[in-house]
């Protein structure tokens, strides 16, 4: 079965401990949330129908190893774990954005998962799937979109209850800078002495007037 694709463009990662590394991201169409804040929502719906083979023939054309798989939410197509494997089987380092609301047994090991544990802000933090994080390896990433200190104080209730098998550097609190500067989240983070990642989204920064294709 082919898989909807959104777009497909080599930027420079943004949003993870490989942030401003080169890589290649497949945009993946569909998403099962509606967040407050989101800024792919052309991901909902718009795409074209691609085989992994054409998906893999596309990639093979930046000249890159890296190869992240975004959305909309990847997990929404039932055929984005064969892609992942496939890519695995090319070679690719393969990271998945994921927003953590979906199971992600079903997921490559290999890949290295990105996930979301959405804050009250999104209004989609009752779709949590807070299980997924027992299943997160060494590599795998957690990641809260932080817009005010009742976010921040759930980030923290869940880090501390539900954290315990991720290194701490890889739980990432990313500033929504449209609603908080990042210098209040910095200071609520060293005044409780967390071991977190504040995180800003490099892509942003690089090409603020951007919002496709970067
Ligand atoms: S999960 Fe991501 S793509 Fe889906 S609505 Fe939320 S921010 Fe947008």
């Amino acid at each position: 079965m082919p898989l909807k694709v959104n777009e497909i463009f080599f930027s420079i990662q943004g949003e993870s401990l490989y942030s401003g590394i080169p890589c290649i991201f497949i945009r993946l169409s569909g998403c099962n949330l509606r967040c407050a804040y989101c800024d792919t929502a052309y991901a909902w719906d718009d795409g074209v129908h691609m085989t992994i083979r054409e998906i893999i023939d596309k990639a093979g054309c930046f000249h890159c190893r890296l190869v992240e798989i975004t959305g909309g939410e990847p997990l929404v197509q039932n055929e984005t774990p064969a892609l992942i494997h496939s890519l695995i089987e090319s070679g690719y380092t393969v990271l998945l954005e994921t927003n953590g609301s979906l199971d992600i047994r079903k997921v490559p090991s290999d890949c290295i998962k990105i996930m979301d544990v959405k804050c009250p802000s999104s209004n989609e933090a009752d779709k949590n799937f807070l299980e997924n994080i027992r299943y997160l390896g060494t590599k795998d990433q957690v990641k809260f979109v932080i817009s005010g200190l009742e976010d921040y104080h759930f980030a923290c209730n869940i880090v501390k209850n539900h954290c315990m098998n991720v290194p701490e550097g890889n739980i990432l609190f990313s500033v929504n800078t449209k609603l908080l500067p990042p210098h209040e989240l910095a200071a609520w983070i060293l005044k409780d002495g967390l071991n977190v990642r504040l995180h800003l989204q490099l892509h942003k920064i690089i090409w603020p007037q951007i919002e496709r294709g970067v």
